[in-house]
């Protein structure tokens, strides 16, 4: 099956009792028993509930995968993997991770016991150098947030596979149309399903999915434990956002590459950030590992001062936090994702003072770069 056949028949069913092609939304925390001594599948919603089963079957078929899990957010799903280490063990992660998962590795983990060191991805020796006999993970994030630097996928699973360690890739930036770490050999996808999934700028949520049945387990231990799951409106309209994922992917990511290569010749912008650009570093690594460049891509216009004028000259992109939505969103990662770094931080993160990050949505991609265009001949 195609991958635009893939997401249709995930995400819609023929539900046995009505015919219904939308899942039905099964509101109830609590369902009748068969009998004394006969449980039926479902008992307490935390545990399992039928809308949220459809939800989470929908996105292991998305990625993959055999098993899938929905959480509250894409924070609730990622602290719900760490949950499975110990004190004592300790994980490799990318450089460039997400700040929310900067934060809980920084601030949470450490007080049980569980450290943690950063490594820049693209080295791969340096991966291999930082690993410890207590190492049990290496974390993956690719493309990053904000500057798109790219980890080869394949190569870091095989460090993983050599020193049995666990390998996680957070793959929300360019969701299971784009990119599907499970095929390149990792062991857990995580998803910011509050992005492209769901890709409308309405719920939060988070999703993970795996192949071992004994990995599995563990993450359903926890989902069931800790609670954070996905609710059943939530997951509703993550089935709904779903349906149309890869016709969104596919605009979006058309118009990021068009509005990226003419960036790249524009005067007053200095460098534009996208993998999908031939001059990318890592072009080919990203190529090999995923369809195309996706639709987030961040450009420097050289300081603090020009991005104000940009942002405030810009007439169709909102100016907000997060990504992966049918409007486009521009955002200024130094105050806004990334404000709990200081200035030497945001440096060595490649995050200059003139950084704009763009996630392109749905609009007409020329409208955008008149946009644009408008807005920039305001600092040339
Ligand atoms: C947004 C995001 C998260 C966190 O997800 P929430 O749904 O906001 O909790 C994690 N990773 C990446 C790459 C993200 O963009």
């Amino acid at each position: 099956m195609r991958e635009l056949t893939n997401i249709i028949n995930a995400s819609t069913m023929n539900d046995p009792l009505s015919g219904a092609i939308n899942t039905p939304i099964q509101l109830s925390s609590t369902f009748n028993q068969k009998s004394f001594d006969d449980f039926g599948q479902y008992d307490y919603a935390r545990s399992g509930n039928p809308t949220r089963e459809a939800g989470e079957n929908a996105i292991a078929q998305l990625e993959h995968g055999k098993y899938g899990y929905l959480f509250s957010t894409g924070m609730a799903a990622i602290s719900s993997i760490l949950f499975t280490l110990s004190a004592g063990d300790h994980i490799i992660v990318s450089k460039h991770v997400y700040g929310g998962t900067f934060r809980v590795l920084e601030d949470i983990l450490p007080h049980w016991g569980i450290t943690h060191d950063f490594v820049d991805f693209s080295d791969l020796d340096a991966i291999e150098t930082a690993i410890k006999p207590e190492t049990k993970v290496l974390y993956i994030e690719t493309p990053s947030n904000p500057v798109l630097n790219i980890t080869d996928i394949r190569a870091v699973v095989k460090i993983a596979k050599k020193h049995q360690l666990l390998t996680i890739a957070d793959n929300t930036f360019l969701s299971p149309f784009l990119q599907n770490p499970l095929d390149l050999g990792v062991d857990i996808v995580v998803h910011s399903a509050t992005k492209f999934l769901a890709g409308h700028s309405d719920i939060l949520a988070g999703a993970v999915v795996v192949n071992d049945k004994k990995l599995a387990d563990k993450i359903y231990f926890i989902q069931n434990a800790v609670g954070a799951t996905l609710s059943v409106f939530d997951t509703w309209l993550l089935l709904r956002g779903i349906k149309t994922l890869g016709v969104r992917m596919t605009q979006s990511s058309s118009s990021a590459q068009k509005i990226a290569e003419h960036l790249s010749n524009h005067a007053a912008v200095s460098n534009v950030l996208y993998p999908g650009l031939k001059r990318h570093q890592r072009y080919e690594t990203h190529m090999a590992q995923a369809k195309n460049g996706g639709a987030v891509l961040s450009f420097d216009v050289g300081s603090q001062e020009n991005a104000r004028i940009v942002v405030e000259a810009l007439k169709i992109p909102a100016f907000s936090v997060s990504l992966g939505a049918v409007e486009t969103i521009i955002s200024y990662p130094p105050k806004m994702s990334h404000a709990e770094l200081n200035a030497e931080e945001l440096v060595a993160c490649g995050i200059t003072p003139g950084l704009l990050r763009l996630s392109v949505g749905l609009e007409d991609a020329d409208d955008l770069i008149a946009d644009l265009d408008a807005a920039l001949a305001l600092i040339q």
